[in-house]
């Protein structure tokens, strides 16, 4: 392919360095994505990982932040006054610097290679529950914001946790309405701008999804994932964000 596409010298050295940038990237060690420091395998240095904002205490429904945590089975005030349909949510970091900015390198700055390494943080607490669920099932994007952006990240995302974990991924529902941009939007217009946004396609295929996604803010989006595929049969669903943002 590379010999096809280079048509002039300029162009031949251009693939040939990302040919050897590739198969560097088979052989040798690999660099931690948030400082750049060499290592022996993974995608996060020891350093950098201890010192993300990990959250420490969080409601195990809705996954929001608590400065205590709960009695085991308790639930926040938030989940308590309106009980969410999903059961449990996996979000092991806070929204705030590197996460958020690693995330939106990947979303809108189209690194697709930070999406294993935002997937290995949730990965340890998605092992400790992961028999609990029997499929992924990414947070679909509107049809043309995904044409535009060209993948979806919940999608790379889930993507990776499926070569992890070797869960499938369940691509059941559409996004019917562009619902994407919530921000700056209040949490009743969020609410009535999310009613019906998903339908099913296909079959959910599975009886325990996992709906994954990149941030959580209020959680009404995954509301509304978690009640379709509820209508169409599933007997629980659980949620796996990667971060969470304080609403
Ligand atoms: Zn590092
Ligand atoms: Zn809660």
């Amino acid at each position: 392919m590379a010999s096809r596409l280079a048509q002039t010298p300029a162009m031949f050295a251009a693939a040939t360095r990302q040919v050897v940038k590739h198969l560097q990237g088979l052989l040798l060690p690999a660099a931690c994505v948030f400082c750049g420091e060499t290592q022996a395998s993974g995608h996060v240095c020891h350093g950098c990982r201890t010192d993300l904002p990990w959250i420490a205490c969080s409601c195990e429904c809705c996954g929001t932040p608590l400065a205590r945590s709960l009695p085991t089975g308790v639930r926040c005030g938030n989940c308590q006054q309106r009980p969410p349909p999903f059961r449990a949510t996996i979000a092991p970091l806070h929204y705030d610097f590197p996460v958020d900015a690693a995330i939106k390198a990947l979303k809108f700055g189209r690194r697709l290679y930070l999406a294993p390494a935002l997937a290995s943080l949730a990965l340890p607490a998605l092992l400790r529950q992961a028999h609990d669920y029997d499929a992924l099932v990414p947070v679909p994007l509107y049809r043309w914001r995904r044409a535009s952006r060209g993948f979806n990240q919940a999608e790379e995302l889930a993507n990776c946790l499926h070569r992890f974990t070797a869960l499938p991924v369940r691509h059941c529902v559409a996004r019917i309405r562009a619902t994407e941009a919530q921000s700056g939007l209040d949490a009743a217009t969020r609410k009535s701008n999310l009613r019906g946004a998903f339908r099913m396609i296909a079959a959910p295929g599975c009886e325990r999804p996992l709906i994954v996604d990149d941030v959580m803010t209020t959680g009404e989006t995954c509301r509304e994932l978690a009640s379709t595929l509820l209508a169409a049969g599933v007997r629980y669903v659980g949620v796996l964000t990667i971060a969470h943002a304080s609403p």
